[in-house]
């Protein structure tokens, strides 16, 4: 198969040719070129979490000709499942991608750069899709003897609650996967590398937005007030200890105040309401829901020490990943019968997925594909995906398919 870069993926095979299984997952040119024209025109368009309409009719309409057994609509929002059934019963295997942009400006300057202001395929959702797509046109020439597979197009994972949104969708019942798989791409990691493991994949994490209210006063009388500004500096020295980069493991905590606001920008009014907002962040569902007690209860005894009312919101709400050790086993093994080299990478990553609601109903495998070593991280002005990896993660994604129907049949 020739890689859109110029590079084939054979090269790095390092099984004979005979022998190799990426012969088996390759697309033709012609499916590459198209791939790359999908992702283009999706990353001109960008919609963000919960308005990607277009996007899904775009990808809908790319994948009809695949003649799909199913088409679900409006899954969780704007949520698009296509379906291919094989003849005979074997496992219900589900596929994810996202399909949601970032409401941040691009830098932009080539010919497939957002035309919305504001509006980016920063995180490589844009990619994602492509490859997904990828594996539509490769299953309509290879059909599923048994089984099914499922192709999610996800609505609203930058804001977390597309994953939850689709579970909850009542269509989502018809679906029943035995297994779910997702990739994210990596920049700084090299092009084509991969990283999996069991267990923790990403972290779960919340965004928890305290609101104090004290009493505004004249700046020369400022006893006569009630100033919410102790309760700031006792709030930032109880998170300090969590605030560096402790070891991974199961006790591991991290809060990053992310935004802070005291009073009006005025000399004349001393304070008497303040905000902060922190984002908590643990390796599993139930330590998040542990630490965000100890947060609260800390924050509501500061604040009734000094008199001060205290209202708390949760937001940005996202569950840890954990991968199933046998979905772990399968992507590794169909990375290493691809010749993928293996990333240098730490797992679990500390950023948050909503592909981890997933772990809660089905067998979850999430892993990380080296976007280039040189490229800008995600969700900065200058990311694009690379279109040269659309083609590793298709055949990434048809090898999972195999090993997991290999497996079954073992089984
Ligand atoms: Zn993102
Ligand atoms: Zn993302």
């Amino acid at each position: 198969m020739q890689g859109l870069g110029g590079r084939t993926l054979m090269d790095n095979c390092p099984k004979p040719r005979h022998s190799c299984r990426m012969e088996n997952t390759a697309l033709p040119p012609d499916d590459l070129g198209k791939l790359v024209a999908l992702r283009h025109a999706l990353h001109a368009a960008p919609e963000l979490s919960g308005q990607e309409r277009e996007t899904a009719d775009r990808v809908a309409l790319f994948l009809r000709d695949t003649q799909p057994d199913h088409i679900l609509r409006g899954l969780g929002g704007h949520g698009l499942a296509v379906v291919y059934e094989g003849a005979a019963p074997g496992p219900s295997v589900m596929f994810r991608a996202e399909l949601d942009a970032l409401p941040i400006a691009a830098r932009g300057g080539f010919a497939h750069a957002s035309r919305r202001p504001g509006r980016a395929h920063l995180c490589g959702h844009d990619g994602h899709m492509a490859i997904l797509a990828g594996l539509g046109l490769w299953l309509a020439r290879n059909r599923p003897a048994r089984g099914r597979v499922i192709l999610l197009f996800q609505p609203a994972e930058e804001t977390g609650e597309g994953a939850r949104a689709v579970l909850a969708d009542p269509q989502f019942a018809q679906l029943r996967p035995d297994w779910a798989f997702a990739l994210h791409n990596m920049p700084g990691l090299p092009l084509g590398a991969l990283a999996v493991g069991p267990g923790p994949a990403s972290c779960a994490s919340v965004g928890v937005r305290l609101v104090y209210q004290g009493r505004e006063a004249h700046a020369s009388l400022p006893e006569t007030g009630l100033s919410p500004a102790p309760a700031l500096a006792a709030l930032m020295a109880d998170l300090a200890p969590y605030s560096t980069s402790p070891e991974m493991g199961p006790e591991y905590r991290l809060a990053t105040l992310c935004h802070m606001r005291l009073g009006a920008p005025a000399f004349g009014i001393a304070p008497g309401q303040a905000e902060a907002w922190i984002t908590l962040r643990t390796l599993s569902d139930s330590a998040l829901a542990e630490f965000e007690a100890d947060v609260a209860a800390l924050a509501q005894t500061r604040a009734a020490a000094l008199g001060l009312a205290v209202s708390l919101s949760r937001h940005d709400h996202f569950n840890a990943t954990l991968n199933d050790a046998q979905a772990a086993a399968h992507i590794a093994q169909a990375g290493a019968a691809l010749g993928l080299p293996k990333a240098e990478f730490a797992l679990p990553m500390r950023a948050s997925e909503d592909f981890g609601a997933f772990s809660a109903c089905t067998r979850t495998g999430l892993c990380f594909l080296g976007a280039g070593v040189a490229q800008p991280d995600l969700h900065t002005p200058e990311y694009d995906f690379p279109d040269a990896l659309i083609a590793p993660g298709v055949a990434l994604f048809a090898a999972i398919w195999g090993q997991v129907l290999a497996g079954d049949r073992a089984g």
